[in-house]
């Protein structure tokens, strides 16, 4: 990496990655788990633990657990750390209501469906409840089975303090499971019933404590469901099952990205859920401020990443800047793009002068507004470029133009304003006037990048394939963008291309940007049968295992998804594990 914004990618990539699920890795236990609530093993002390406990609310609680998990073919291993001021246990017969005394809960969503899931609650007597939920309390299908039994459960728990004194001078309680997969797969839809899931399964996980304080039951969780139960396994963590022995540093999960149209009343929460299964991390979610929160929250509550799609120095329909003539792009022929008779290959081609202050100002507004939803971790760009110098070849046809050389009407921004800013009349033949306005557009997307930053948030750009042929065709040197991530839009049947046209693009893109930011190949999916896909995404992967987008969500068909799901189920139980590049 350059110097220079390494600290604000670093600080920024932390924020990309913050999704209001926490997730966690399981990883192989490499030595004996003795099940007797001392925590002496090697495999505790390598194991990493959970992310900090909530309020169901997810607001901050009072009390947490240090906890941990390991597996191995037979067993599930899992190990809390309690603080307690006051221990306090009554009840001894197994299956009793146990959350009537302070305890710990564990719940297991094998096959992150939201049925038949398991809970198990434990005392600090080391007594046990588990059950099996057909669906959730107050849900179609729910059943409890209480007289359900997990065959073969291991648990322990130690004090570290003395029971039922009263005293308010007492430490910790600390609980030791071992939970057979037979009790776990074999009620799953997962493959290897009876057996640990496959390397790279996600199980939907959460885990709770109970603590009464002042007759008052308070309810401390690792996933916070929002609502007053913890019975919303939609809202549970995500556990990922490792191949890699406990204690190694864990690569990264591919992003991927889907493209969303946010006012698409046919996305619902379902939609959003079947894309989150199929291995969709990130969503990238067009349309008006309300349809970009709509469809972001149903994001956040599947446990992706949301970035939202920001139109830039194009504003069709921008009413603001509509009231302003001279914001607009000039073309080398004194025709502005403001003039509806005037606009280039499309009338929503409305361009904004890149260089012109106020128009910076404007987009920065905007671009600050949307940034603003809650909802939303992220910004992308697009459009931060000029109209069409250079069209793809095989959309000339569609035109009628032979685009080899160029032609005056679509070369832009030759505005009063740009002009007396360069400092002399241009000429299209100019290399420096070239330069000049690929810094101006440069410049301009910095200007909105670091807004957005500023304002806590990461900002990125759906860009043309890679920072040459962008310069080439809308004047976008994006290898000169100062981002946080890039969105390559790789759409090979554009320029009468393929797969292998696509890994070229990528490997010349990684090197223009030189590691400054990730970027994540965008691909057309309509270019792909699902065969070509689940062939296409390995080598993408191996390519830049960053990750990468798929353009657009309607692309995403039941056998797309499908294939979608198979490559990304291998991808992350590869082993051994490689390390980040
Ligand atoms: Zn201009």
């Amino acid at each position: 990496m350059k110097t220079g914004f390494v600290s604000a990618i670093v600080a920024a990539g932390l924020a990309f990655t913050a999704a209001a699920v926490p997730s966690a890795v399981c990883q192989r236990a490499t030595s004996p788990v003795k099940v007797d609530g001392v925590l002496d093993e090697e495999v505790w002390r390598l194991a990493k633990p959970l992310s900090p406990m909530r309020d169901l609310e997810g607001g901050k609680s009072e009390f947490g657990a240090d906890i941990r998990m390991a597996y191995d073919d037979t067993f599930l291993y899992l190990s809390a750390t309690l603080p307690a001021k006051t221990l306090r246990a009554t009840l001894t017969k197994r299956d009793s209501v146990i959350y009537h005394d302070d305890d710990f809960e564990v719940f297991i969503d094998p096959s992150a469906t939201g049925r038949n899931y398991l809970e198990l609650e434990i005392n600090q007597l080391n007594t046990v409840w588990d059950l099996f939920l057909t669906a959730p309390y107050g849900r179609p299908f729910n059943e409890a089975l209480h007289d359900w039994d997990i065959k073969g459960l291991r648990t322990a728990v130690t004090l570290q303090g003395t029971l039922n004194d009263g005293e308010g001078d007492d430490t910790s309680w600390t609980v030791e499971i071992a939970w057979p997969w037979e009790s776990i797969t074999g009620h799953s839809s997962l493959p290897r019933r009876g057996s640990p899931p496959p390397p790279g399964t996600v199980m939907r996980m959460n885990f709770s404590r109970v603590d009464h304080v002042d007759g008052v039951e308070r309810n401390t969780v690792w996933a916070p469901t929002r609502l007053k139960t913890i019975h919303a396994p939609e809202h549970w963590g995500r556990v990922r099952i490792s191949a890699n022995p406990v204690g190694t540093p864990e690569r990264p999960d591919p992003t991927v990205g889907l493209w969303v149209h946010g006012n698409d009343a046919s996305v619902t929460a379902k939609s959003v859920g079947a894309w989150a299964d199929a291995g969709v991390t990130t969503l990238i979610v067009d349309g008006s401020p309300d349809g970009i929160a709509r469809v972001s929250k149903l994001g956040k509550a599947a446990g992706m990443r949301t970035v939202a799609w920001f139109w830039t120095l194009n504003r069709p329909g921008d009413r603001e800047a509509l009231a302003h003539p001279q914001w607009y792009a000039t073309s080398a022929q004194g025709k502005s793009c403001h003039d509806p008779t005037n606009r280039p290959f499309v009338s929503y081609y409305q361009f904004l002068c890149p260089s012109n202050p106020e128009v910076r100002e404007h987009l920065k507004r905007k671009a600050l507004e949307i940034a603003a939803i809650p909802e939303v971790d992220a910004l992308q760009m697009d459009y931060i470029r000029m109209p069409d110098v250079v069209l793809p070849k095989a959309l000339w046809p569609k035109y009628g133009l032979d685009m080899s050389t160029i032609l005056p009407q679509f070369d832009f921004c030759y505005c009063a304003g740009c002009k007396a800013r360069f400092g002399r009349e241009p000429k299209a033949t100019d290399a420096d006037w070239t330069e000049w306005r690929l810094n101006s557009v440069a410049h301009a997307a910095n200007f909105v990048a670091d807004a957005v930053r500023a304002a806590g948030k990461p900002c990125g750009a759906a860009v043309f394939p890679t920072p040459r042929m962008s310069a080439e065709m809308v004047r976008q040197d994006w290898s000169r963008f100062k981002l946080d991530f890039a969105f390559p839009m790789d759409y090979a049947s554009f320029y009468g291309e393929g797969c292998a046209w696509i890994l070229s693009c990528v490997s010349e893109a990684r090197k223009a940007v030189d590691g400054n930011f990730p970027i994540f190949p965008g691909l057309y999916l309509h270019d792909f049968t699902p065969a070509e896909l689940e062939a296409a995404l390995p080598r993408i992967l191996d390519a830049n295992p960053e990750g990468f987008c798929l353009f657009a969500h309607d692309g995403l068909t039941p056998e797309r998804r499908a294939a979608l799901r198979r490559v990304m189920l291998k991808a992350k139980a590869k082993e051994p594990n490689r390390p980040p590049r």
